[in-house]
């Protein structure tokens, strides 16, 4: 993998780039990442879809809380789907 502040490359076990000194972020190494983020166009599409049927946000949140780089936007869409979920269930309920 290479150091992504000056480009050396380096031991793809190296914690610390050896040229600068700056330390390696392994997911944003040379090396495929393990998954990349929803782009901000698919998260308001996302948390749209959310808004009228929860159960996409529930469903759409599990399945990226098990990728390590959508977790915090996972997370933001299950808070918003279990919020949106209590909302459309106190209408239904007549609350
Ligand atoms: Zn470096």
């Amino acid at each position: 993998m290479f150091c992504r502040y000056c480009g050396k490359e380096l031991k793809d076990t190296a914690t610390v780039c050896t040229a600068c000194g700056k330390p390696v972020d392994a997911l944003s190494s040379g090396a495929a990442p393990k998954g990349s983020r929803w782009s901000f166009s698919e998260m308001v599409g996302l948390i749209g879809a959310t808004l009228f049927i929860p159960p996409v946000g529930i469903v759409m949140g599990l399945l990226g809380l098990r990728n390590e780089a959508k977790k915090v936007q996972a997370a933001i869409l299950l808070t918003i789907s279990v919020f949106m979920s209590l909302v459309m269930l106190a209408v239904v309920l007549g609350l």
